[in-house]
């Protein structure tokens, strides 16, 4: 398990705790670290608590700009200022916001243990790197109640679903190959489900581009395959393009495919497109060559 669930998971994963879903943790003194306590928002002169910024994070788009913003942050690999800003990062996500790839079963697990229904908002990723709107930022209590009174009337189109939707919608992103992931803002407390996209998604961007680890973290899996189940599709290969992360390789002598395990985040959306069902999730926890990796 991650230091995520070892510190916060009370037994199980952390984003599986109904603890971190609770009202006591809502109103303990977790919920409200400052910025300006961090280094990172210290070098970057934000204030105001965790929540009072990630309300009114989806409005970047029209405000200053998401993407601008984060290009400010990085601008380049070897520029010194940027080095220093990422350097002071890991801080701030440790203690603020990040995210970690889940497969569906979890994601659907977060859908039940989140009260009530779910405030679902257009990818601020994919309307600025990609120019396109998806609805499928899922944001949970009370992340889902602090963006719907804050919004104004352009930000649209948006909308509450019940449970039942939400999960519908994720086994559709699931069927596209997004990558499912929990979003914590502060930590531990599952603020949003997110369905991912590289290179569109910041966050992903953040931990491939730039090497800032906790912004987008690897699941609490990992996937193997059953090379007797594998027959390589024939030479096609149905599973490769669904990786995200280049962990499945094709060998055209074995006429099968493998996974490195340091290379597979354990998002899970590889499985549903094999049509022998070769590919499973194993515990990260249990993969001895990987249980450290994150
Ligand atoms: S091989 Fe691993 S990282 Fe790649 S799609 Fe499958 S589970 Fe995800
Ligand atoms: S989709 Fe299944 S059978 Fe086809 S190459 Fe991948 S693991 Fe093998």
């Amino acid at each position: 398990m991650c230091r995520y669930c070892v510190k916060w998971g009370g037994g199980t994963k952390w984003y599986l705790n109904p603890k971190n879903y609770s009202d006591e943790m809502l109103k303990s003194e977790l919920t409200k670290p400052k910025l300006e306590d961090t280094m990172a928002g210290d070098l970057l002169g934000i204030k105001g608590t965790i929540q009072e910024i990630m309300t009114s994070v989806q409005r970047f788009r029209y405000d200053i700009g998401f993407g601008e913003a984060l290009d400010a942050v990085f601008p380049d690999l070897h520029d010194e200022a940027s080095k220093a800003i990422r350097g002071a990062l890991p801080d701030l996500v440790d203690m603020a916001v990040g995210g970690q790839a889940v497969p569906l079963e979890d994601a659907l697990k977060i859908v039940d243990l989140n009260e009530g229904d779910i405030f679902v908002l257009p990818c601020v990723c994919r309307k600025y790197y990609g120019g396109k709107e998806k609805l499928s930022c899922m944001f949970l209590r009370p992340a889902g109640k602090g963006l719907s009174e804050s919004l104004g009337p352009w930000d649209k189109p948006n909308k509450w679903v019940s449970k039942k939707e939400a999960k519908e919608m994720l086994k559709e992103l699931d069927k596209e190959g997004t990558v499912h992931a929990v979003f914590w803002c502060p930590a531990p407390i599952p603020t949003m489900i997110c369905n991912c996209e590289y290179p569109i998604c910041i966050a992903l961007r953040a931990r491939l581009n730039y090497d800032v680890e906790d912004t987008f973290r690897k699941a609490e899996y990992v996937s193997e395959v059953d090379p007797n189940a594998c027959d390589g599709c024939d030479g096609t290969p149905k599973c490769t393009s669904r990786c995200t992360f280049g962990a499945i390789k094709y060998s055209p002598t074995a006429g099968k495919v493998s996974i490195n395990p340091f290379q597979c985040w354990g998002c899970g959306v590889c499985r549903p497109v094999c049509p022998h069902n070769a590919i499973s999730l194993s515990p990260r926890e249990e993969v001895a060559q990987v249980k450290d990796v994150w």
